[in-house]
């Protein structure tokens, strides 16, 4: 058969999303559960009038919204279809094909997948054996073709955080001309203050690029919306190379609404962090080596037991996201989905 596509991308495993079952809890996707923010269904109406316009291709209110949010300049905002577009773009502004990406693994699936579609190619550090990103080894694996290393911190699936000292000592350690993309889509969630923000701390490092997600805390998943603090000129090169329009209309409308919604984006995700708590407490009584989580979901290190886990939670009407041979990651939901995930946990591991 005559080949109409690149042939390394048969190798290529496709993002798997978490299953949506219908009338099951989800507690797959890291979703907030409560719902659009206030102000945000009334932004939608009001957009949906002018679907038939192009957006802003600057995307200069959100930007500059956010630029005010962060104390950053605009010129140093990207905006996109979700932050996994953008990370995607950041490959693509930064790699030739056979040039070298590294991150830790396990953590977020879109790395591979944006990274081989790029045509460069992946070097995954594995994880400590609790679970974090092994930061002195990622430095080591630096050669002279590595461009961009992802740092995804809190770590998706496991939870884990990095922390101020370790994170300063491994940017110290980066040549000047490798990028480090620390991706924080769960940053809301953040409670331990030896965590350090990102933006505040680092993005005056001209290497340093950040990812941030509305996706998560800021409810707005469906709609598509992430951004990028990244240096002047890193973040002129990604514009160069983002699809135009990429971030519509309704979504750069519900963003805004969002935003100005920030105390009681804050009120949830208060909520979720308490809960967070409770599911470690109740799961650490069946399992004593579920680490700590600083994101809205927690990690059972149930290694082959994973994916029987996963199908008894299923059985019990509650979609987790199992990894197989690994893990389960399991979403922090309402109280009474958490309540029901517990029950099953505690059926599934007795
Ligand atoms: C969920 C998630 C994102 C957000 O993706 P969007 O494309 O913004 O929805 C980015 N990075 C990580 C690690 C995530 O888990």
């Amino acid at each position: 058969m005559t080949r109409l596509t690149r042939a390394d991308l048969e190798a290529l495993p496709a993002y798997v999303p978490g299953r949506a079952v219908p009338g099951a809890i989800k507690l797959a996707s890291n979703e907030v559960p409560y719902g659009p923010l206030p102000g945000v269904v009334e932004a939608l109406t009001e957009a949906a009038l002018q679907t038939h316009r192009y957006p802003d291709m600057g995307v200069v209110a959100l930007r500059d919204a956010l630029a005010e949010r962060y104390g950053v300049p605009a010129e140093r905002l990207v905006t996109g279809c979700g932050s996994v577009a953008i990370a995607e773009h950041l490959i693509r502004a930064a790699c030739l094909p056979g040039d070298e990406v590294v991150y830790a693994w396990r953590s977020f699936e879109a790395y591979p997948i944006i990274t081989a579609s790029a045509g460069a190619t992946s070097v995954r550090v594995p994880n400590t054996p609790t679970h974090g990103h092994d930061l002195p080894a990622m430095a080591a694996a630096v050669t002279d073709r590595t461009r961009v290393i992802f740092v995804c911190n809190p770590n998706n699936p496991t939870g884990t955080a990095l922390r101020r000292a370790e994170l300063d000592a491994f940017l110290d350690a980066v040549p000047a001309n490798v990028l480090v993309v620390i991706d924080e889509a769960y940053r809301e969630f953040v409670t331990d203050g030896d965590v350090p923000d990102a933006i505040d701390t680092y993005a005056d490092r001209p290497n340093v690029a950040v990812l941030r997600t509305l996706s998560k805390a800021w409810g707005l998943a469906g709609l598509r919306v992430g951004y990028l603090v990244a240096s002047p000129e890193v973040a002129t090169a990604v514009r160069k190379v983002v699809t135009p329009f990429s971030t519509s209309m309704p979504a750069q409308a519900a963003a805004l609404a969002a935003l100005r919604a920030d105390a009681e984006m804050a009120r949830r995700a208060a909520l979720v962090v308490s809960e967070r708590g409770r599911l470690l407490d109740e799961l650490r009584t069946l399992r004593p080596d579920v680490p700590e989580s600083e994101a809205n979901f927690v990690w059972l290190p149930l290694g082959d037991g994973a994916v029987p886990f996963g199908a008894a939670c299923e059985a019990a009407g509650v979609i987790v996201r199992p990894f197989a041979g690994d893990g389960v990651r399991v979403t922090v939901g309402t109280p009474e989905e958490n309540d029901a995930f517990l029950a099953a946990a505690a059926k599934a591991l007795s």
